[in-house]
């Protein structure tokens, strides 16, 4: 798409959006089911373009982690879009009255969504939704490196809506700078805390607010309390479904010092049990790109030379697949590259500890991270884990499963994002809460403003003399309150 294209698409909705005034809630609904046709028609073909865009993705995991949640959602979107949309009384000061005061939540105009390859599906649409039931127009950047998804996206999306209300345009890096540099009325960004950067300088040109879902390092705690194999369950099921590619994966666990081995060798009999083959199996997700692969086996090879030690799924394959197998490191280095950078992929580093508290020190000492995952069956010490420091969100006892709550918020915090989406926050998060004050037949604030003025108002109503006798000077003015210009 040329620079030209992508402004001509960006005008027509941003024309639209301010020649035509809010949608009501019946064509939110509308639009909102028109998307849950297209999704639902189209499922088992967009399941095929993301897995040959992965090179393997499992079409069980497109299903279960992309198409159910963003079916959910819409369903949840549109069962509580009545609420959201009315208007929120607020009260008056005693001074204002009669009168009143209220919150009309109004469409920003046109929101902007750039998403990443791990999720393809779910992390365009998901924003789109929020974005459409707050009744804004919505132009979708799918990933470069999903091209077969966000052709089939493009088209599919082209003939169901008018490209005044939703568009998506596929291109190319320069068209996601190009895209950043439109002047959205939001913009949404999912994707590297990295370019998270880039996106947030070039939409600061137009002042465009951004919502920035990012990534970053998601720690797993294991309290001493809580059944090392129901915590390695868990952490198994996050790390090693779409192979680790999930921004929310438990990216590395803390349990206690003496129990490192077991709790490895647990983890990789779970993953033996979910994925007992690799190469062959249609259920085990590839890595995206060669990039990416390399990046986790030069990660691994530095720990190993580092002295740590490996544990390996027995069906890794002779290193030419696109796959890399799940992977256990126990002790890595913490200057190392697997525990400086956000791993992306099969591979979970396993640290020991002596306290708890030591525990949660390490994980408060390091960026704010997306998710914390906290195992314990102890009140106390869930709440000792929740005090520790702050993280996007929190799964306690499990892992990924806050993501999938349609009334909780889903965003990060400092490095692991700016602003949350889902549900109430979601339509909030794309909606202006516009203020309306209505004076009513009697405007009491002008009647006593006038008094004063004149020097007639009560003393009570004249304020602090500055100077001069208390209530104003000697003609009852006081100079703190300039004369009022307005006659009742
Ligand atoms: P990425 O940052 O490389 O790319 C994301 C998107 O940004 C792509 O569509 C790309 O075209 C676009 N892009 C690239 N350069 C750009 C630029 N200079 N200006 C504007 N847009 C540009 O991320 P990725 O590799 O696709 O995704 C992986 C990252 O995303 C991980 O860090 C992961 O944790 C994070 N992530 C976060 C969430 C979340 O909800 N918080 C969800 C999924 C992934």
């Amino acid at each position: 798409m040329t620079q030209a294209q992508l402004s001509d698409r960006f005008r027509l909705q941003h024309a639209a959006s301010r020649a035509e005034g809010a949608a009501s809630a019946q064509e939110r609904r509308g639009r909102l089911e028109t998307l849950k046709a297209l999704v639902l028609e189209r499922r088992e073909a967009f399941a095929r373009a993301i897995d040959a865009d992965f090179g393997a993705r499992s079409a069980m995991e497109t299903g279960l982690l992309e198409v159910t949640p963003l079916i959910r959602s819409l369903d949840h979107a549109r069962a509580h879009l009545g609420r959201w949309m009315r208007d929120e009384r607020r009260s008056v000061d005693l001074m204002f009255q009669p009168s009143r005061a209220w919150i009309r939540h109004e469409p920003l105009g046109v929101v902007g969504v750039i998403a990443p390859w791990n999720y393809p599906l779910l992390l365009a649409l998901g924003p789109t939704i929020d974005a459409l039931a707050a009744g804004n127009r919505v132009m979708i950047k799918p990933s470069e490196l999903t091209p077969a998804f966000g052709a089939l996206l493009e088209a599919a999306v082209a003939e169901r809506f008018d490209p005044a209300v939703l568009t998506v345009v596929n291109g190319g890096v320069d068209t996601a700078q190009a895209f950043s540099r439109l002047a959205f009325d939001h913009l949404v960004f999912t994707g590297s805390t990295r370019v998270g950067r880039e996106v947030m300088r070039a939409a600061s040109e137009n002042l465009t607010p951004v919502t920035l879902e990012l990534g970053g390092k998601s720690p797993a705690v294991v309290a001493p309390d809580y059944p090392l194999d129901k915590a390695a369950r868990s952490i198994a099921f996050g790390k090693f479904l779409n192979a680790g590619q999930t921004c929310i994966a438990p990216d590395y666990a803390l349990v206690p010092a003496g129990q490192v081995r077991a709790f490895a060798e647990a983890v990789l009999d779970q993953a033996r049990r979910a994925y007992p083959t690799l190469q062959d199996n249609p259920d085990y997700s590839g890595v995206i790109s060669d990039r990416h692969r390399v990046r986790l086996r030069e990660a691994v090879a530095a720990a190993r030379a580092a002295g740590a030690e490996v544990l390996e799924h027995p069906d890794a394959g002779d290193g030419n697949t696109g796959k890399i197998a799940p992977t256990l490191v126990l002790n890595p280095p913490t200057d190392g590259l697997l525990m400086q950078e956000e791993i992306f992929g099969p591979v979970l580093p396993v640290i020991g500890y002596d306290s708890l508290d030591e525990a949660l020190a390490f994980v408060a000492a390091r960026p704010r991270p997306l998710a914390l995952y906290g195992f314990t069956n102890q009140t106390r010490t869930r709440d000792r884990i929740l005090g520790s420091g702050l993280s996007g969100g929190v799964t306690l006892n499990g892992t990924m499963l806050h993501i999938a709550q349609n009334d909780l918020p889903f965003g990060g915090v400092g490095p692991s994002g700016l602003g949350a989406y889902h549900g109430p926050e979601g339509f909030k998060r794309f909606s202006h809460a516009r203020a309306v004050y209505d004076v009513g037949p009697v405007n009491a604030f002008e009647r006593l403003g006038a008094a004063v003025g004149r020097g007639g108002g009560p003393a009570s109503a004249r304020g602090p003399a500055v100077s001069g006798p208390i209530g104003g000077d000697e003609k009852g003015r006081n100079p703190a309150v300039p004369p009022f210009p307005f006659g009742p």
